[in-house]
């Protein structure tokens, strides 16, 4: 009796990873699949081998060129291996200002969050494509808040994102700081994007978090580990 409950148990988790291999801790990342429970790990862990993240984009049709390693006095600071995406192939949604370096994890989770998230969003609320993300920078060599002790920001690696808003085809734009508490479709917009962010980001900081993430989302891939602690606020 107990052997069959197992050989059935086996049969379903071996069905379950055939049909959602995005849902299971050991299988290899994929950007094709739609978002998992361990995509968000998987992207975050990517920080320490950046030819495989590199593969998965060229993989995925994201088109990016490789940005020259940025080095500073500061040691804390810096990238070997950021990127810069490019408008055109797999990616419809452009970045603006277009000229940001992002570390390669947050790179491809930008991808995976505007496939999955942004773009069905937009379609459920407004109707309409997101054609832009406007954005407030990525690497800056700074402390967490700007302070003169205290961590490392994620930014002084590249490896995060502040997110400022929206331009949909019609001309619509949809801002953090102006509608996260403004009209129920726009408000309701914001929020969606923030949850699904939390599932590819390692960090999602939002308004909802305090006063300095008041005009925008703060996305990083901060490296915790596999069984490291997410946030998402
Ligand atoms: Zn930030």
């Amino acid at each position: 009796m107990l052997l069959a409950l197992l050989a059935a148990a086996a049969l379903l988790a071996w069905r379950y990873a055939r049909g959602r291999p995005q849902d299971l801790p050991w299988t290899p990342l994929d950007l094709g699949e739609p978002v998992g429970l361990f995509t968000g790990r998987k992207l975050a862990a990517l920080g320490d081998s950046p030819a495989r993240c590199a593969a998965l984009l060229d993989r995925a049709g994201v088109r990016y060129v490789a940005v020259p390693p940025r080095r500073p006095a500061e040691a804390r600071c810096g990238y070997d291996a950021a990127v810069r995406l490019e408008a055109g192939g797999a990616r419809r949604i452009a970045l603006a200002p277009d000229r940001v370096a992002l570390a390669c994890p947050v790179a491809a989770a930008l991808a995976l969050w505007e496939w999955d998230v942004v773009a069905p969003a937009a379609q459920r609320h407004f109707g309409a494509r997101v054609v832009r993300i406007e954005h407030l920078g990525s690497y800056s060599c700074r402390r967490m808040y700007g302070r003169s002790s205290g961590g490392w920001s994620e930014h002084a690696t590249a490896n995060a994102l502040d997110v400022a808003g929206f331009r949909l085809a019609d001309g619509t734009r949809v801002s953090v700081l102006r509608d996260w508490d403004g009209a129920a479709a726009k408000a309701a917009f914001l929020r969606e994007v923030r949850d699904g962010a939390c599932r590819v980001f390692a960090t999602v900081l939002s308004p909802d978090y305090n006063a300095a993430h008041r005009d925008h989302l703060h996305l990083d891939q901060a490296a915790r580990g596999a069984t490291g602690w997410r946030a998402c606020r």
